[in-house]
């Protein structure tokens, strides 16, 4: 089946068109026809595409909404300019996958798009006001331009999670706030933890119940996953993605009086608080340069910035508290850590950063294979004799979105 996977963001939409079937997820033979990203929709839009193996191409053009993006990407698709020999007419398109942020407690799979499930995605808009909105977008543009006779399937960023014990997900605030607000910690990058829990079992030959690792998923935004048996036992993001590691433009972790600290003494309303946290904070607000990690690495290496390097050590301080924290949570039982997303897939030196010290705990980095990988390798990069390996897996959410797209499709019950 040719399926096409829809990210779509508050300004963006990536996709990928991936072609696989039951079959071919069990013999791992799915392949990416098409990938691309459409940047600043709803003004004049940046527009990269790539037809299979071929050279990536640059153009822009104005994009008024979702709707107009994904209209562009469907006329690209059968267009004889992508080169997909597979799809000549949209009928060639079979199903669509949606990345959904936010399922709240409702949605611990994937499931099959129809209004009843509309509905409970838009009871989740409070929880995620961002991103669900664009989500809902996504999913009524592709209504409207393929019919609704195509399936569309939802998969969830929270669903992962949900195996999490109330232990994990419960913060230490008063019961009744959960029960009347469903106040609790939800976490994210569900798929792509997810991912890696399934790479780590595919390469290794293991039973579901065989894997215990905790996945680093380290990109703009950051976030750790303890999985213990094959599911989600604990991770760092929360009720909102701002919990937890020190990311690209959030803190993480703080002590929340700081909010109305700072609205008494800087005068900055909830709203005003909020963007700072979201898009001023992080990297970017320690080190007053850059959220990039790239460009703080070179600031540190080549001026001697003092707050760039400041800005990367309390970053991989925090990576290394979470990952103490989980291995004592999983009682020892870690076989591996797992480096994913932009950070832990390209940076030697991060994982390396992040790595020292933890010889305590069994961890002997290789530093040769470690330098050597990069670029969307995979690798273990740990020495044999260490008891507690470590491995680059590039992430790849969009092959799970559309393989639990056709196994919805098909009504398969494998998760896996
Ligand atoms: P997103 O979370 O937006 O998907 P990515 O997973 O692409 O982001 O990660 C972006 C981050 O990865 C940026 O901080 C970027 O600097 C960092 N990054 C990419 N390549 C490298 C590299 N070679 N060395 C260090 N950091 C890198």
């Amino acid at each position: 089946m040719n399926i096409l996977v829809l990210n779509c963001g508050s300004s963006s939409v990536k996709f990928q068109i991936i072609d696989t079937s039951l079959e071919q997820i069990e013999t791992n033979t799915d392949k990416c026809l098409a990938r691309g990203v459409l940047e600043r929709v709803g003004s004049h839009s940046l527009i990269t595409l790539q037809g299979g193996d071929q050279k990536k191409i640059k153009q822009d053009a104005p994009l008024r909404d979702h709707r107009a993006a994904i209209d562009f990407i469907l006329r690209w698709i059968i267009s004889p300019g992508s080169n997909i020999h597979q799809i000549q007419s949209l009928s060639d398109v079979h199903a669509v996958g949606h990345r959904v942020v936010h399922g709240g407690e409702k949605f611990s799979r994937s499931v099959r798009i129809n209004e009843e499930i509309i509905s409970g995605v838009e009871d989740c808009i409070e929880l995620a006001p961002l991103h669900n909105p664009a989500n809902l977008k996504g999913i009524s543009a592709v209504t409207e331009l393929l019919g609704e006779a195509v399936p569309q399937v939802a998969v969830f960023d929270t669903s992962f999670h949900s195996t999490m014990p109330e232990s994990s997900y419960l913060y230490g605030l008063p019961y009744p706030l959960y029960r009347r607000y469903k106040i609790r910690r939800y976490g994210f990058h569900g798929t792509s933890h997810r991912y890696i829990a399934y790479r780590y079992r595919r390469e290794h030959d293991l039973k579901l119940q065989q894997v215990n690792i905790i996945s680093l998923h380290l990109g703009n935004g950051c976030s750790a996953c303890a999985v213990r048996k094959g599911e989600s036992f604990d991770t760092s993001m929360g009720f909102t993605p701002l919990e937890g590691l020190v990311m690209g433009t959030r803190p993480g972790d703080i002590d929340a009086s700081i909010l109305d600290f700072l609205h008494h003494k800087e005068g900055l309303s909830f709203g005003e608080i909020d963007t700072m946290l979201n898009r001023r904070s992080g990297l970017l607000g320690i080190s007053g340069l850059t959220n990039d990690m790239r460009e703080l690495l070179e600031e540190e290496a080549e001026n001697q910035d003092r707050r760039a390097k400041l800005a990367i050590d309390i970053f991989c301080r925090r990576v290394r508290k979470y990952i103490g924290s989980y291995f004592v949570e999983m009682a020892g039982k870690v076989d591996a850590l797992v480096f994913t997303g932009g950070i832990g897939e390209n940076s030697p030196v991060i994982r390396e950063r992040i790595s020292a010290g933890l010889e305590s705990i069994g961890l002997n980095l290789d530093k040769r294979k470690n330098n050597k990988t990069s670029g969307g390798e995979s690798a273990c990069i740990s020495k044999e004799s260490s008891t507690l390996k470590a491995f680059v897996f590039p992430t790849n959410e969009e092959l799970l979105i559309a393989r639990d797209t056709v196994r919805v499709v098909e009504n398969a019950t494998r998760r896996w």
